[in-house]
């Protein structure tokens, strides 16, 4: 079973999130469960998560359906003492807000270095602030997204994510989320069916496919291996559309979340069905 939706906008409540998937035709979906530009939020009344509740039940998303993406403010590898410990902090809110939605994987970004430490120490840093949330919270898997490599972010390598997760003490909660437009932009070919299927088997050889809990589906603006984020619609970008065929006709993405992030909303419901039907063979 493939499920299949797009982030959307959880603005008047993360109730109304789980409406819009279901407007767009999706049976997976990403959110936001705070504002993801501000530090701080007020925590969720019972009311709201009651209402979240009972709209995935009613509209049948269960576990691994649905993946939130925390704040872009947090840094888990931050080099500098207060930083590290905001964001730390930050961390543990936002897994616990999906404790209480009843959200099983939290996707973040795992953390830049800013040139302060070596890549290895700020690597260590992120695997420590998983190993510590994950000590603070049930139930809820951390998922590692990988990166397009901006600037001082890692997680642009596969061997990145696997060198996290070999220093994460409960492996059976944490994974990857696979990017495909940050793959691309960090130099993973992405423009034929049989470079698609490499980059998985890449990911399998190098991290594990039991580790990938989810992927986001996007096509790039920016060019293979610019190191520059920039999403596009499916089939708009420098990636093209053989890339989300090939991954629709793959096992290894069944019964995780895809979730769209392209740039234009109004046409997610038509790439949604577009990509359910890329399942059957022509
Ligand atoms: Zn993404
Ligand atoms: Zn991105």
């Amino acid at each position: 079973m493939k499920y299949i939706g797009a982030h959307v906008s959880a603005a008047g409540g993360v109730d109304q999130a789980v409406l819009r998937a279901v407007e767009i035709g999706a049976n997976a979906f990403a959110l936001f469960t705070k504002n993801q530009r501000q530090w701080n939020a007020k925590p969720l009344d019972d009311a709201t998560v009651e209402a979240f509740r009972a709209a995935c039940r009613r509209h049948g998303f269960g576990p691994g359906q649905i993946l939130p993406h925390d704040s872009y403010l947090i840094n888990l590898g931050h080099p500098e003492a207060e930083g590290l410990a905001k964001s730390r902090a930050a961390f543990v809110d936002e897994m616990q807000r999906c404790e209480r939605l009843g959200i099983d994987l939290l996707n973040f970004h795992p953390g830049s270095h800013l040139k302060k430490i070596s890549e290895s120490e700020c690597l260590a840093r992120i695997a420590e602030s998983i190993n510590e949330a994950l000590t603070r919270t049930r139930g809820v898997t951390a998922v590692i997204e990988n990166t397009a490599g901006q600037g001082s972010n890692l997680g642009w390598r596969f061997e990145h994510l696997a060198e996290i997760i070999e220093q994460v003490e409960d492996k059976g909660r944490v994974g990857v989320c696979l990017d495909t437009c940050h793959a691309f932009a960090a130099g993973y070919d992405l423009r034929s069916a049989e470079a698609t299927t490499a980059m998985l088997d890449e990911f399998e050889r190098v991290v594990g496919i039991e580790y990938l809990k989810g992927m986001h589906l996007n096509d790039a603006k920016s060019e293979l291996g610019s190191r520059v984020d920039r999403h596009h619609s499916l089939g708009q970008g420098n990636i093209g559309l053989a890339c989300f065929t090939t991954l629709m006709r793959d096992a290894r993405t069944d019964g995780i979340p895809l979730v769209l992030e392209t740039i234009e909303p109004a046409i997610w419901a038509e790439e949604i069905a577009w990509l359910r039907a890329q399942q059957e063979a022509p």
